[in-house]
């Protein structure tokens, strides 16, 4: 989608700091991290949010969350992590390009909200 960041950034039109690419998954720095490691990975397919879920293909859905396996792997979150995708105005999603935020490198908050 043209008017996407996320978009842009997967197109390199806009920068990232890259950390993980495959054929279906696209996985970068957050500009403003929330955590010592703190990785957004996005589908290469634009989808607006996990409410487009089912415009996304089993694999596709797949590469994700194995990305972010992977990625916790590669950043060295041995002792745990955290991934969150919001969804909506009530999550706050300010992007509008599905994403999971991969977290950790620290003691993350028991609170989820
Ligand atoms: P959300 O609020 O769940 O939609 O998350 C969007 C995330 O994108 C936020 O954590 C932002 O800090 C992050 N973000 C926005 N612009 C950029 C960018 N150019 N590069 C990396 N991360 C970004």
């Amino acid at each position: 989608m043209s008017d996407c960041l996320f978009c842009k950034i997967i197109a390199g039109e806009i920068p990232s700091a890259k950390v993980y690419e495959d054929d279906l998954v696209y996985a970068f720095r957050d500009i403003n991290p929330m955590a010592p490691t703190h990785v957004l990975v996005v589908p290469r397919q634009h989808l607006a949010s996990l409410d487009a879920a089912d415009e996304a293909s089993d694999e596709t859905l797949a590469a994700l969350l194995r990305a972010c396996r992977k990625i916790a792997a590669q950043e060295g979150l041995s002792n745990g992590y955290r991934v969150v995708s919001n969804c909506g105005p009530d999550a706050c999603q300010s992007v509008k390009h599905l994403h999971f935020h991969v977290l950790g490198g620290a003691q993350l908050s028991e609170r989820m909200s």
